[in-house]
């Protein structure tokens, strides 16, 4: 093979240049897809290297942290904005820009939240299958001990906006070596939830009433006061809060398509019922209590909605007469099923 002389290689080196520029200026008409994929990927790659070892992710999320920004500097620009014309142009805009981020930070928390009950519902083997709706928010997840009959067994709680879910510990995964669960979940509207001795909370609920060991006071306290608030909420949205002791009128059938409590559409199958206590019309589900309001009957147990369930206990606790026939509390949150469901309207 002859070697090129001096004055070739500068030839040869000078084309190479030229080629070069041409490729370069041409870049975006010339790449195959695959070449354009592949000049993507060391871009991506050399990005990630030089922002300081950030992930592409973190990268990419950037323009979202940034919307915050615009926020501030509409909000300094109607400050020292002097021009009275457009005064009122920045004012919008800025009213605008905090709506839109407000909506933006809205959907960010749900996506979330969502995501948060995937992750809880890939980890429990029987979940529910209701389990994800838009409208259930976890408030706080942790791991308690839970008193049983025989054996103390540790159990981990996630408590939402609207149930308490308990899963029991069953292995780690094969897969992903997650850990996995055994879960059951109990609505929130027919619970109790008492301070025990110092580091307990006792959980009354319709179809299971148990304790709970908290790791200190402060954490029991945490707990107790995170699931009454919820409680409390359920509550609020529902029902009055006072309850009555002479019959209450009933609430017209017509007047109530769905059931108030669930919102089950009522239909041929899923019928109408009536608390006895408060007179809103509820389904079935929603009514399994039944206990002797003694200024109804003496004898005969009276049909009860969920939430009256609950207010009737404490009513009794400062008002023995107004009616209870179980001196317990765990037994007053049992529900009795009724045998007599078709005869009830
Ligand atoms: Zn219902
Ligand atoms: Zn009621």
């Amino acid at each position: 093979m002859k070697f090129p002389s001096g004055h070739q290689k500068n030839k040869i080196q000078q084309k190479g240049k030229n080629l070069l520029f041409f490729k370069l200026s041409n870049t975006v008409q010339y790449k195959s897809f695959e070449e354009k994929n592949e000049i993507l990927k060391a871009k991506m790659l050399q990005l990630q290297t030089t922002a300081s070892n950030q992930m592409l992710q973190s990268l990419i999320i950037m323009p979202v942290q940034r919307v915050p920004r615009y926020t501030l500097f509409f909000a300094n620009y109607a400050k020292f904005n002097k021009n009275e014309r457009i005064k009122d142009l920045v004012e919008r805009t800025l009213s605008l820009i905090k709506e839109k981020t407000a909506q933006m930070n809205a959907a960010i928390a749900d996506h979330d939240n969502m995501e948060t009950l995937r992750e809880i519902s890939r980890q429990i083997l029987n979940a529910p299958d209701d389990l994800i709706i838009p409208t259930r928010k976890l408030i706080k997840d942790g791991n308690l001990v839970k008193l049983c009959r025989k054996d103390d067994k540790p159990r981990k709680i996630y408590l939402f906006n609207d149930s308490l879910l308990y899963a029991s510990f069953i292995g780690d995964s094969k897969e992903d070596s997650k850990t996995m669960f055994n879960a059951k979940i109990y609505a929130l509207k027919g619970c109790i939830c008492n301070a025990k001795s110092t580091n307990q909370l006792e959980m009354l609920t319709n179809q299971k009433s148990f304790i709970l060991d908290c790791a200190s006071q402060q954490d029991r306290d945490e707990w107790l006061n995170l699931i009454n608030q919820q409680i409390d909420k359920l509550k609020d949205n529902v029902m009055q809060k006072s309850l009555v002791k002479a019959a209450p009128i009933w609430d017209q059938d017509h007047a109530n398509p769905n059931c108030i409590l669930c919102n089950d559409k009522f239909t041929f199958l899923n019928r109408r019922h009536h608390c006895r206590l408060c007179g809103k019309v509820i389904c079935g589900k929603c009514s399994y209590g039944k206990w002797i309001l003694k200024n109804i009957n003496e004898s005969a147990k009276q049909r009860l909605c969920d939430v009256c369930m609950v207010g009737f206990d404490k009513e009794w606790e400062t008002n023995p007469s107004v009616g209870k026939i179980m001196g317990n509390w765990a037994q007053t949150v049992n529900p009795i099923i009724p045998s007599d469901e078709s005869s009830d309207e």
